[in-house]
């Protein structure tokens, strides 16, 4: 290859992004300009090597009261564009996610351990997907009639922004996330800090150029950090007016002590322990091959995950031991990125607590393994998929949220029974049903305390049905136009006029 080729070359994978290692964006973004923070500096890990991959400062005290009052004057102008214009710059963010789809699927495989192909396939395109749908939701939003409710006075009722939003998300789906909390809450025309998990920061901040090009200063800001220090902060913060949560319930109960000081709007989108029921008349192959993918796609580390089967008597032997090859035969930890289909845990720390749940599941005598149940030996935060069957309603393993590759089997003889136990848990996020009786089905549906109940098949989102939990899985919605709701407060005018005429 000449030296012009080689240039050529070079000049053409950076337009695609199509480079072996993207470039590390470490600025964070604050009133429209890019700009290092100046707190304290956290290394951020491959969870798949174990390696550092940059080190990157969050924002300081004074950055946090600048994004706010940022966003505070940016309030003003945003939430009085029009539905249109707040449309086009969301589909400008879809399109700018779409052109560096490369880069961005190369740093979420790199900051969260994922195989690429799979990070390329399903979250870049999800991704978009999110901010074209609220593109478009937020120019065709239907509402109560206006009209004279009292003599002499017309009413109507608006939907306007609530003000400042604090999005603080995880890191099972960093940009995907982001776009869940991003998109219904600029599309309502509100104005926003965004606070990605300490642990995958990189791909959001690749994005932040974008975001600064296609938005005024201060509408997005977007800040690096700790739950401890930032996130804290912006929750107690009095010019935040509402704060919009996925993570922890734990995480959730804090963020509600904190802006009750305040009485700060909340939304929040918590853990998850989905159950799911496989009834005698089930496809066995279809349970086997759907929690396969399911139950341990991003190993597990979903909080709809379908990990805590209730297998009726008729099925059990079978579903268990034909699931258990189909678990041990998932690929992981391998060279060639095509051959994984599972990435690592996303720290040390999280895997050493998957460990420990399964570790005193097995400590149990009823519990059997059936596949899996040991760290991986070699480098990165892998843990073997792992399936326990024997597991009883009231085992901890059962109970408890674990965000990892571990699916439970609870043997169960009488439908009723299974419905009890599978709404006999403080979570409410997800939930499905196998069984080729529509009838049964849609009365299990009917009867199941989830958000989201799917029949015959487990973990499909839409983006226009809403997502989220009953109990402690929390509140508020994401996705769909029930989210723009969310996002938006009810207001009432009322004129008053002559009956004469
Ligand atoms: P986490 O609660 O530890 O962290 C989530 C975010 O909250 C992070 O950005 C963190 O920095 C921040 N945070 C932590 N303490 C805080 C505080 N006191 N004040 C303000 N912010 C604080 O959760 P995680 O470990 O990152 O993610 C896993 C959890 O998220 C699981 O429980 C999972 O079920 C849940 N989750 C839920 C959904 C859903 O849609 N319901 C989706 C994905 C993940």
């Amino acid at each position: 290859m000449t030296t012009e080729q080689k240039s050529e070359k070079k000049r053409a994978s950076k337009m695609t992004g199509a480079t072996s290692t993207p470039t590390l964006h470490t600025e964070l973004l604050i009133d429209g300009q890019l700009v290092i923070g100046e707190g304290l500096a956290e290394p951020i890990i491959n969870p798949a090597s174990g390696e550092t991959l940059v080190t990157i400062a969050e924002a300081s005290i004074e950055q946090v009261e600048a994004a706010v009052a940022a966003a505070h004057r940016a309030f003003t102008h945003w939430s009085r564009t029009t539905p249109a214009q707040r449309a086009t710059a969301l589909l400008a963010i879809a399109n700018a996610i779409e052109k560096r789809a490369d880069q961005l699927s190369r740093l979420e495989a790199l900051n969260c351990g994922k195989p690429l192909h799979l990070a390329r396939q399903d979250d870049i395109p999800a991704t978009a997907d999110v901010f074209r749908f609220f593109a478009g939701a937020v120019r065709c939003q239907q509402g109560q009639l206006a009209g004279e409710y009292v003599p002499g006075h017309t009413s109507l009722v608006r939907r306007d922004p609530v003000g400042v939003v604090a999005s603080i998300a995880p890191w099972n789906y960093p940009l995907m996330m982001a776009a869940w909390k991003i998109a219904p809450a600029l599309a309502a025309g509100n104005t926003l800090i965004f606070k990605p998990s300490e642990h995958t920061p990189l791909s959001i901040l690749a994005l932040a150029p974008a975001l600064a090009e296609i938005l005024p200063p201060g509408v997005i800001n977007i800040l690096c950090g700790g739950g401890d220090s930032v996130g804290s902060q912006l929750v107690g913060h009095p010019r935040v007016r509402m704060v919009s949560l996925t993570g922890d319930i734990v995480t959730g109960q804090k963020i509600l002590q904190t802006a009750a000081r305040t009485l700060k709007r909340t939304h929040l989108e918590l853990g998850g322990k989905a159950p799911v029921i496989v009834c005698n008349d089930a496809d066995i192959d279809a349970v086997v091959q759907g929690v396969r993918t399911h139950g341990y796609y991003n190993a597990g580390q979903d909080c709809t995950a379908a990990c805590r089967i209730y297998a009726q008597a008729g099925i059990h032997d079978r579903l268990v031991s034909e699931l258990g090859e189909a678990v041990a035969s998932l690929r992981f930890a391998r060279k060639r990125d095509q051959d994984n289909e599972i990435p690592p845990l996303i720290s040390s720390r999280q895997r050493d607590r998957v460990a420990s749940f399964v570790e005193r599941a097995l400590g149990q005598p009823h519990i059997e393994r059936v596949t899996g149940a040991a760290v991986h030996s070699g480098a990165g935060f892998y843990y073997q998929p792992t399936l326990l069957a024997g597991c009883k309603q009231q085992d901890e393993i059962v109970q408890r949220e674990v965000f990892g590759p571990v699916v439970t089997v609870t043997r169960f003889d009488d439908l009723a029974q299974a419905v009890d136990w599978a709404n006999d848990s403080e979570y409410g996020l997800a939930s499905s049903v196998w069984t080729q009786n529509l009838d049964k089905a849609m009365q299990v549906a009917a009867r199941l305390q989830y958000g989201c109940t799917w029949i015959n098949t487990h973990f499909m989102l839409a983006s226009e049905m809403p997502h989220g939990g009953l109990k402690r899985s929390g509140y508020g919605k994401d996705l769909s136009s029930d989210s723009l709701q969310d996002y938006s407060v009810v207001r009432h005018i009322m004129a008053r006029h002559g009956t004469d005429f």
